[in-house]
């Protein structure tokens, strides 16, 4: 493959979820620039690749995202194929536009691969429906953290009749509560907060809106973790496999697969 950044979502975690067209690009690297979300597992793809951690996660060593890019543009201006893999799909609060528009800005060919998101992957796993006829026409995904802390019209959001997709949330819990509450949705709306989607150490944490933080807070609900939120989240045959057709009570937890919540391998492996 000639000099090129491709920049490729990896899915969620479960390395089959990866696309073939993810594979392809991998076994033509030589620079792979690996974020902490990524399992490390998809690296089999690429043995005699140059692997190189660019993980941006709280509590760790972090990259900055201003480095990843130069070195980005140095390895493909000295003729290499460049991989830069990325958690979930690179388009979906993954900075893959802004990155692919300041490769190309300095000239480089870049190639954006999609890769499945996390809120896709964690409602299918949990057999949740994002859309359903009858029930929610659309889904939207949002983030609970920006940079800048800009407001989101939580009252549209949550008037909108569409299942909410939330990723950043699990210290925003309490925000996005209070401001759907506020907003008009009902206390009653169900919820799933959903841990290391389609890994082995997946937790799923069912709950409504009124209680979902102290649910969460019972569960110790930890990051990655996406919300579901919408009447969609009812139809989780998973619930009624564990005997639960009505809403949980507050903090009442089940775990969905697994056992324990492991240390999650993933956090620092990739820090530095
Ligand atoms: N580009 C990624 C999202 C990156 S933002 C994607 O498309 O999935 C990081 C957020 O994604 C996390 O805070 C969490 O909300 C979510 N996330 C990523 N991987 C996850 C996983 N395996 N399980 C649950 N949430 C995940």
């Amino acid at each position: 493959m000639n000099a090129k950044v491709w920049l490729v979502g990896a899915g969620p975690g479960d390395p089959e979820l990866l696309t073939l067209k993810a594979v392809r690009a991998l076994r033509g690297a030589d620079v792979v620039m690996i974020d902490s979300l990524v399992n490390p597992a998809v690296l089999e793809h690429c043995p005699n690749a140059k692997v190189i951690g660019v993980g941006k996660r709280g509590g760790c060593r972090s990259t900055p995202q201003a480095f990843i890019q130069r070195l980005m543009l140095r390895y493909a201006r000295q003729g290499k194929c460049v991989v830069r893999l990325k958690g979930g799909d690179p388009c979906i609060f993954g900075r893959g536009s802004e990155e692919a528009d300041w490769l190309r800005d300095h000239g480089i060919e870049v190639e954006l691969v999609n890769g499945i998101t996390a809120g896709l992957a964690g409602a299918t796993h949990c057999d949740i429906p994002l859309t359903l006829r009858g029930v929610a026409r659309g889904v939207t995904l949002v983030t609970a953290h920006t940079e800048d802390d800009s407001a989101l019209n939580w009252q549209a959001l949550a008037q909108s009749g569409t299942t909410l997709v939330v990723y950043m949330g699990v210290a925003k819990l309490e925000d996005v509560r209070r401001e759907l509450l506020a907003g008009g949705m009902a206390g009653d709306t169900p919820v799933a907060m959903i841990e290391n989607a389609s890994l082995p150490q997946q937790r799923a944490c069912f709950s409504d809106v009124s209680g979902m933080q102290a649910a969460a807070l019972a569960f110790q609900l930890k990051a990655p973790a996406v919300m579901v939120i919408g009447q969609v989240v009812a139809q989780a045959s998973t619930r009624a496999a564990l005997g639960s057709l009505e809403p949980l009570a507050v903090g009442d937890t089940r775990w969905l697969s697994g056992e324990a919540p492991l240390a999650d391998p993933l956090i620092c492996a990739a820090g530095g």
